[in-house]
């Protein structure tokens, strides 16, 4: 506790301090939001500790006002570990916290709007987003900023929804509180769990309710009820007065999740995810600071609430690539929840029927525990995988011209059609996935070699049919679609697919067949994804076509064939966890196949099908197949075996840029245990105009890296127009 006239350590959320002395006017403890000012700037921090002293006291600045809200020794202390451990400064960590600076403010008076829109109206891209913007926000009234930002529309969409009356302002302002979120949970389901998963919740239970850190690995098949396990934690905690967070990738956070919670919790969970109007963030941010509001679903971003009491996080999908930030800070939101729990001592359970190298090496180790479900509840049987090999199949890839004749070309092969045809005979489902964006991803002229390119990237552009467009992938740059060399006049290739070429070949080959597309472009919001599902289910749809999205979470019990249109496709990647990634996409995609009563087959189209991948795909072999891939990481002491810190120095000047690498090559330390690789061009050497260079740090699993990068980074001036990202255990090697 401190006292009125005492000097303490305030740390504020920006991304460079670690905290300034202010004297207090009041009393407060450690970890008390308290306002201050910085250059006049006002700021809400939290007191971290006594102050240092090193300012003379006439210059020591007030406390200007002690909030009722305040963190626990802990949470601070997790803060300044997440810290030291992603290299961002203390306020950055802090700053995600604080990042709602609605909370300490009274509720902003600002017009709101409801959506009306007239049947009939044109539903462009646009209007659709802002409609489903609302339904991210269960059609609460929002603002006119509300709008734009969710939907990332512009003010004049806005602006002429406004005008002709599909936005109705609302004329009582509701005033929404904390209070309107908060529920109370019945463990009302009636739930039977069967022997596996009543062994798995039995174990974990047991540390819930001894409480202490731990964490469990909850591994298993798809459709084996991972879900309904760890809703017997989560009640096992809430019952006990903690709460409890649920995180998951944001496309998972479906209304088929959210039933499912209701049925067997009697209320809706209260949902965090980026897309929430600013009244809710406050509200839902305040009603967790206090304490009522206990239980939330959300995406990585919910780490950062303002928990009280937290006795549980539960991590769904742990070895999806969404909880790994990359921008405004790099961090992995499964390591720092695991952070968290060790230091406030409380379980985590991370589920998955694919879980990552580090979680299972962790279980090997016995750092984690880990409980098995085997087989699909209620005795689905697990879909038969088998492989198509490519090599001398007379369909293959679009590279050559559209024109040339006597060709049909196409990506199917007759294999994977004839299964098609007959599973929509059956008036069952199929699902076709490929990773590819877009129509064509290479627009080339074959005559003189020129290639349409992102002029701000190094990257080519993929032609997008629906909008008629080239597109950058990387940096969403779009150009107008060229049909004529610029260079030699001659006509231009479009070479390889991307899913809306595989449209049209579906749609070629089986005349009247009813498609969907699934991908980042046609499904901006989760809205649209439910839309999607709903079509699904009521068998307004015979093909699915779809990238990655696809492969999460839903349950369509009429899907019988799932088709991998082009699986090698991931295996190229350079990163030493490609094949990894490329594992858990393919097995997540197979999953979906044989959901209900009808079994499931899934076709696998490659051109090495000897390849560990697919054999271990086909087998369903996953432990055989990540044994022998960590053994080789084990070899090259790559993580889980090794520790990466990426440092990517990106500039606008080359010169500049080549410089500064040349400067940080001759201050690099000599490294014990551990070497630096770099400076090398980035992979994607261009992005928004910004060149980027890449250094490596490697080192052994006990090798404490940060204070040599922190040091090294120390002795360099970074010149302007040169910004230097430091990434802790890599995901992406762009
Ligand atoms: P996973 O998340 O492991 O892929 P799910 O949790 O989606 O699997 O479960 C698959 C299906 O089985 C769901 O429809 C779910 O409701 C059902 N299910 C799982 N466990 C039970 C149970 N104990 N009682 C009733 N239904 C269950
Ligand atoms: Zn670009």
């Amino acid at each position: 506790m401190f006292n009125a006239g005492d000097i303490v350590k305030v740390l504020v959320p920006n991304a460079v301090n670690s905290g300034y002395d202010y004297r207090l006017m009041g009393n407060a403890r450690r970890g008390a939001l308290v306002r201050v000012s910085i250059m006049n700037r006002p700021y809400v921090g939290v007191i971290i500790g006594p102050g240092d002293g090193k300012i003379a006291p006439e210059k020591i600045k007030p406390v200007m006002d002690i909030l009722d809200i305040a963190m626990s020794d802990a949470d601070i202390e997790w803060i300044i570990r997440m810290a030291e451990w992603t290299m961002m400064a203390p306020g950055a960590a802090l700053r995600m916290i604080l990042n709602v600076p609605d909370a300490f403010n009274p509720p902003r008076i600002e017009p709101l709007y409801t959506i009306d829109i007239p049947p009939k109206t044109r539903m462009t891209d646009a209007r659709m987003a802002v409609a489903d913007a609302f339904a991210a926000n269960d059609n609460d009234a929002m603002t006119a900023s509300d709008v734009q930002n969710i939907a990332r529309v512009s003010a004049a969409v806005v602006r002429t929804m406004i005008k002709g009356g599909m936005l109705k302002p609302v004329a009582a302002r509701p005033v929404t509180s904390a209070a309107d979120y908060v529920s109370q949970y019945h463990d009302c389901g009636h739930i039977t769990l069967n022997p596996q998963q009543a062994v798995a919740a039995a174990e974990i239970g047991r540390h819930i309710d001894s409480g202490g850190f731990s964490v469990h690995l909850l591994d298993g098949v798809t459709g084996s009820g991972k879900t309904q396990v760890y809703f017997d934690a989560v009640w096992r905690a809430y019952a006990a007065g903690k709460s409890v967070l649920l995180m998951m990738p944001e496309i998972a956070l479906t209304a088929q999740f959210m039933n499912r919670f209701r049925a067997r919790f009697g209320a809706a969970p209260v949902v965090w995810h980026s897309n929430l109007t600013a009244a809710r963030r406050r509200d839902i941010w305040r009603g967790v600071a206090q304490g009522d509001i206990r239980v939330v679903v959300g995406t990585r971003s919910a780490l950062f609430l303002p928990w009280q009491n937290l006795g549980l996080i539960v991590i769904d999908e742990e070895h999806d690539g969404s909880y790994k930030q990359e921008d405004m800070g790099n961090y992995h939101a499964r390591d720092m929840a695991i952070l968290r729990a060790k230091i406030a001592g409380f379980p985590v359970v991370l589920a998955s029927a694919t879980p990552s190298a580090e979680t299972l090496e962790n279980v090997a180790r016995g750092k984690y525990f880990g409980v098995r479900l085997t087989s699909r509840y209620g005795g689905a049987q697990m879909p038969q995988i088998e492989t198509i090999d490519m090599r001398g199949v007379k369909c293959a890839a679009y590279d050559v011209p559209d024109s040339e004749p006597g060709q049909r070309p196409g990506m199917l092969a007759p294999q994977m059609c004839d299964a098609m045809r007959q599973t929509m005979d059956l008036g069952h489902q199929v699902m076709l996935f490929i990773n590819r964006r877009g129509f064509a991803p290479i627009v080339q002229c074959r005559h003189c070699g020129w290639a349409a390119m992102c002029p701000d990237c190094s990257a080519g552009m993929t032609y997008h049919k629906r909008v008629g467009k080239l597109i950058c992938h990387i940096c969403g740059r779009t150009a107008p679609m060229v049909t004529t060399c610029p260079d030699c006049g001659l006509d231009v290739t479009m070479r390889g697919a991307g899913l809306e070429r595989i449209q049209e070949e579906v749609m070629a080959k089986f005349p009247g067949v009813r498609t969907a597309l699934v991908s980042s472009d046609t499904m901006m919001s989760r809205a649209a994804l439910e839309r999607l599902v709903d079509q699904m289910e009521s068998g307004d749809v015979d093909v699915v076509i779809g990238t990655q999205i696809l492969a999460k979470g839903h349950h369509f019990p009429n899907l019988t064939l799932v088709g991998v249109v082009d699986a090698d496709m991931g295996l190229f990647g350079t990163d030493f966890r490609a094949a990894e990634h490329t594992f858990q996409q393919l097995f997540q995609v197979a999953g979906r196949a044989g959901r209900g009563d009808a079994p499931g087959r899934v076709l696998v189209q490659t051109y090495q099908p000897e390849h560990p991948v697919m054999h271990a795909i086909c087998t369903g072999n996953r432990d055989e197949f990540m044994a022998t891939d960590m053994a080789s990481r084990r070899i090259a002491q790559m993580p889980p075996y090794g520790q990466l810190i990426a440092i990517i120095i990106e500039g606008q000047k080359e010169t500049v840029l080549q410089k500064f690498c040349a400067d940080l090559a001759a201050a690099a330390p000599a490294l014990q245990g551990g070497k630096i690789m770099g400076p090398i061009a980035a992979g994607v050497y261009q992005i928004r105009n910004w060149y980027r260079m890449r250094f490596l740090v490697s080192g052994g699993m006990t090798a404490n890296l940060q204070p040599v990068v922190r040091h090294w980074m120390a002795k360099v001036r970074v010149p302007t127009n040169v910004r230097v990202k430091i990434d802790v255990n890599p995901q992406s090697f762009m």
